[in-house]
């Protein structure tokens, strides 16, 4: 049996597998087989006759811990297993932690786990003045670098920093009074119990006495502790990365994880693996090619052990209309010739472009599912927006008035909320109602002077849209941004950019709706959209559309990557990391096991207008732009040659001038001379 499984390994994963007691380190580039190794190792040590219950697997994403478990299972025989073994994310491992030990923190193991949306709105009602993402990013980078609510007080210089620690410590209380975790404690939790109490540490350690991690290089420094806390009283941790994979350091990943294994863990083995079995050549000597122009790398080797393949499509498209209507052709014929939708996948590293697609998706009628995102429709953003909608359409709408009533922020908090709820139970009528029918000073006895004054401009702004809404959609639209200026609140966010995005696409998908059907209104856009988000999760066999982030670890026959421009990639500016952005490139490319089809657009509609865009600087790093179809394309005109313009019309080539990055073309369009670059126009 061992040597059965072991026998699909080459001879380097084969050493890693097989090795037992001590450290290991298993540093290698991507499609090399790191995860193949660790599940093989897995199985390996099962059949050899160690417990399965005291091996412990983690990785970073729902989906590769499914996959993972899938591979390893396989290989297993079920006839081995008692308990299997635990194979899980971090966070997972966290939670099933302080379901036996929260009383460690004398707390209670009946705690309820709090997403993104919740823990807004907690520390909303905590601090109205200051932007809820930054609270959210600081905090989370506080309990990520292990610093307590009174070491952030201590240590705050600015104002803007006291008050976030004040914030921190009342949030951090008002978690513990209402027994409530956030993703963060899910690792932080586990590692302070363990670190005051060595004894339960010792005993956890003598539980989980082989552990693993795959994609080591997205550690950060707590997660780091915990692990070493997990090998208190051993030291068989076996670790696999890739530098030139790490794609959290705006989480907190430190690549250091990796330096210092070896000095971390004592006697460490060190295994390279050198092949890639993934991706045909041409797709893996693209990447190599990519990730070259990182100056701050390990530098490893990595060759490919398969064919050339075929080569890599570029597609050029005026917009993302466009772009859509040719990848879903493409997938239509490959569905058609029988291929799986599980081997086709769409990646993006900006999450609002999959709107276009997931649109395109519906029209045609084919199955899709977003892996490891909300539905376009599922973020807050969005549906914040749709909540207005809805009381715009419906103002007895109490949940979703509740929902927007603060947003943006208008100083009406959780209290008064509460407040207005309570009148309308007594009362038995809709918050809205009360709102309008009472006058200021009932209004004020309510909810207090202050409240009742902003209430009832609300009011009146909603009254007024209702009014506009009547009269044309458009308008209404227009109103709306500018009455309620919502993307403004994301200005100053981390995450603004990909949100105030969102936004944009939903505003320009409302008006696209209404300009396509004239005669529906608001409420059919509503039941619509509804429908949409509705057919979430039904499909096993689905084309998976997913961010690049979400896509690590995974591997497809059929790939396309789309948004291949200056600004979406890489997302370029303030903050932003060129090299982290090109290892998201090397990690896209390399999902890839035998087509790959890289697409850009000439413009997208972005940021509430339309704007024009340049093509990504990753596909002439990649070496794709030479030899690539557009270029090639453009070298073949020449004078004389009879071309088509999309608005022009027909024309002739007078002059081809190789000039500058694109090609210039001088044409004759029925008596008139234009200069038009050659990506604009097609030979007939
Ligand atoms: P990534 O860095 O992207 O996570 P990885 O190093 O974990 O990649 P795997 O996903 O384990 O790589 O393997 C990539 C592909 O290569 C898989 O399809 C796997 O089955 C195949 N593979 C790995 N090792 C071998 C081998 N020795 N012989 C044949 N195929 C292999
Ligand atoms: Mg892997």
């Amino acid at each position: 049996m061992s040597e059965n499984l072991l026998s699909l390994l080459n001879d380097s994963q084969k050493d890693a597998a097989q090795h037992i007691d001590g450290s290991l380190l298993i540093l290698a580039g991507a499609g090399s087989g790191k995860t193949k190794t660790i599940t093989t190792r897995l199985a390996y040590l099962i059949s050899i006759g160690i417990d399965p219950s005291s091996i412990l697997t983690l990785t970073f994403t729902n989906k590769a811990a499914a996959e993972m478990r899938e591979r390893a299972f396989s290989l297993i025989d079920p006839a081995m297993i008692n308990t299997p073994p635990l194979l899980c994310t971090f966070h997972k491992f966290g939670l099933l932690f302080l379901k036996f030990h929260m009383s460690e923190l004398d707390r209670k193991n009946n705690f309820i786990i709090i997403d993104t949306d919740d823990k807004k709105r907690i520390l909303k009602s905590i601090e109205k003045d200051i932007t809820t993402s930054l609270l959210v990013s600081e905090i989370s980078k506080y309990k990520n670098t292990l610093i307590t609510p009174s070491e952030a007080k201590a240590g705050a210089e600015l104002k803007l920093y006291q008050q976030i620690a004040d914030v921190y410590e009342k949030y951090e209380a008002y978690l513990a009074k209402n027994n409530l975790v956030d993703f963060d404690d899910l690792i932080l939790l586990p590692y302070l119990i363990l670190k005051n109490n060595d004894k339960l540490a010792e005993e956890i350690s003598q539980k989980y006495q082989y552990i693993m991690v795959d994609e080591y290089q997205d550690t950060n420094e707590l997660q780091y502790k915990l692990l070493k806390k997990l090998c208190t009283s051993h030291n068989n941790l076996c670790v696999v990365g890739d530098d030139d994979q790490s794609i959290y350091g705006w989480r907190g990943a430190t690549i250091k994880n990796i330096l210092n294994f070896s000095k971390h863990f004592e006697d460490t083995k060190v295994v390279k693996l050198e092949e890639n079995y993934r991706s045909t050549d041409t797709i893996l000597d693209h990447a190599n090619q990519l990730i070259e122009h990182n100056r701050d790398r390990l530098g490893k080797k990595l060759v490919g052990t398969r064919q050339k393949g075929d080569s890599i499509r570029i597609y050029e498209s005026h917009d993302e209309n466009e772009e859509t209507r040719k990848i879903i052709d493409d997938i239509k014929k490959l569905l058609d010739s029988g291929i799986s939708a599980k081997d086709v996948a769409i990646l993006f590293r900006v999450n609002a472009l999959s709107r276009s697609l997931e649109e395109g998706f519906n029209r045609a009628g084919l199955n899709y599912k977003l892996v490891g995102g909300m539905k376009f429709y599922e973020r807050a953003e969005i549906k914040d927006l749709i909540a207005y909608f809805r009381v715009l359409t419906n103002s007895h709408d109490n949940f979703s008035l509740k929902r927007i009533v603060n947003k943006p922020k208008r100083g009406i908090g959780k209290t008064t909320i509460e407040k207005l709820d309570a009148k309308s139970a007594e009362l038995q009528k809709p918050i809205f109602e009360i709102i309008q029918s009472f006058d200021a000073e009932e209004l004020s006895a309510v909810v207090g002077k202050k409240n009742s004054r902003t209430l009832k401009v609300f009011e009146a702004s909603i009254m007024d849209l209702k009014e506009q809404l009547k009269e044309s959609k458009m308008k209404f639209l227009d109103l709306f941004e500018e009455a309620f200026d919502y993307r403004a609140s994301y200005d100053t966010v981390p995450d603004g950019f990909d949100r105030q995005g969102n936004i944009d696409e939903f505003y320009g998908y409302i008006r696209d709706f209404f300009i396509q059907n004239p005669h529906l209104d608001l409420k059919d856009f509503l039941n619509e959209i509804a429908l949409e988000s509705e057919n979430d999760g039904l499909y096993n066999e689905a084309v998976s559309m997913m961010s690049i982030h979400a896509s690590k670890g995974l591997e497809f026959k059929h790939l396309f990557i789309i948004g291949f421009e200056e600004g979406f990639f890489p997302i370029t500016g303030d903050g932003s990391d060129i090299e982290e952005e090109r290892r998201l490139g090397y990690v896209a490319i390399t999902r890839a096991m035998d087509n790959l089809t890289l697409s850009f657009a000439h413009s997208r509609f972005y940021k509430g207008k339309r704007a024009s865009l340049t093509k990504s600087r990753f596909l002439s790093e990649s070496g794709l732009i030479k030899g690539c179809l557009t270029i090639e394309k453009h070298s073949s005109f020449k004078k004389g040659d009879l071309v088509q313009h999309k608005i022009f019309g027909m024309g002739r080539v007078q002059k081809a001038n190789k000039a500058g990055k694109d090609y210039k073309l001088t044409i004759n369009f029925g008596g008139q001379r234009r200069d038009i670059l050659s990506s604009f126009v097609e030979k007939i």
